[in-house]
């Protein structure tokens, strides 16, 4: 895991076209020019350029002049330069060495004046282990789209100090993440995400703001930091896995395998207070830790 540190270099980038210095399309345009930039799907390379855009996530990211700032994926910078005005610090995690090379330069360029406040960190958010500096408070990101729930995730259990997230992901996913027991949107993503917090929607996001445009829609999701149910995480995950792996039969049968037989599920299911024809989709996350934290039953 590599900090770069802002380094002046030049050529300087061209100057920013409002006084925030966010990056309009010709700025992204630009930057992108110099990199020589082919965005990727794997890595889920949709730029913000809209500022409007990128004023709004940080409005409704709600940050407090304290926070230390964790941004996943900051690439060309959209978010992060408007998120080092609202914030004590922004760590920035990037896993293209192009773009984490890039980024401290163009907020020298743009806004020297909290160039100071930025850590680049030049990792796989998945893989992370530790970050230089102040812990962070908030996580706001606009995450590369076909892992972000295991980072959202990964970086919730990683960072207890993370007490808010605020992120933008496919809108299928968002409500996946922020879905309510007992529709066909919850999932495994729900379950996990309520052991966390509490998870709302936090509006759409057209995908005309993006470079290049995603052909799937966008959406916000913000996650508010609550003390987990009684019982163990580990635990209690393994069994949303096993109960969503066969969503459509009830719980006696799906939880066969994981409980050692059907009857040995029923007895657990019972014991927890679950009906044992009920199905995942119907269980909060406080069921699925009190289910989790019932006796094994011996053959
Ligand atoms: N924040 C920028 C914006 O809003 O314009 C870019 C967002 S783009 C959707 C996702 C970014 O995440 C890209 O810069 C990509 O290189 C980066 N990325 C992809 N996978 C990553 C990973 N596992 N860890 C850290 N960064 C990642």
């Amino acid at each position: 895991m590599a900090e770069l540190r802002v380094q002046a270099r030049s050529p300087a980038l061209s100057q920013p076209a409002a006084e925030d210095g966010l990056l309009g399309p010709a700025a992204i345009r630009e930057l992108a020019q110099r990199l020589d930039l082919r965005p990727t799907k794997t890595l889920g390379q949709n730029f913000l350029h809209d500022a409007n855009t990128i004023r709004r996530i940080v409005r409704t990211a709600e940050l407090r002049p304290d926070d230390v700032v964790l941004e996943v994926g900051p690439g060309l910078g959209s978010l992060t330069l408007g998120l080092l005005p609202a914030a004590a610090r922004v760590v920035a995690v990037e896993i293209d060495p192009r773009l984490a090379d890039l980024l401290p330069q163009t907020v020298a360029d743009r806004r020297r004046d909290l160039a100071d406040r930025l850590t680049v960190v030049h990792a796989d958010a998945l893989r992370v282990t530790e970050l230089p500096g102040p812990a962070p408070t908030a996580l706001v990101a606009n995450l590369p789209y076909n892992v972000a729930v295991p980072v959202l995730l990964n970086l919730l259990e990683l960072l207890p100090t993370l007490d808010r997230a605020l992120i933008l992901v496919q809108a299928e996913v968002a409500e996946r993440l922020a879905a309510p027991p007992g529709g066909s949107a919850y999932g495994v993503p729900s379950v996990k995400a309520a052991w966390y917090g509490q998870v709302r929607r936090a509006g759409a996001v057209s995908r005309k703001v993006f470079w290049p445009e995603p052909n799937v829609d966008s959406g916000l999701v913000a996650l508010v930091r609550r003390p987990p149910p009684p019982g163990d995480r580990a635990a209690t995950f393994a069994v949303v896995d096993a109960a969503f792996a066969m969503r459509r039969k009830g719980l006696r049968a799906a939880l066969a395998r994981w409980a050692g037989s059907p009857s040995a599920a029923e007895a657990r299911l019972r014991a927890a207070g679950i009906d044992p024809a009920d199905r995942g989709e119907q269980l909060s996350v406080t069921d699925f830790a009190r289910l989790a934290a019932t006796d094994p039953v011996q053959p």
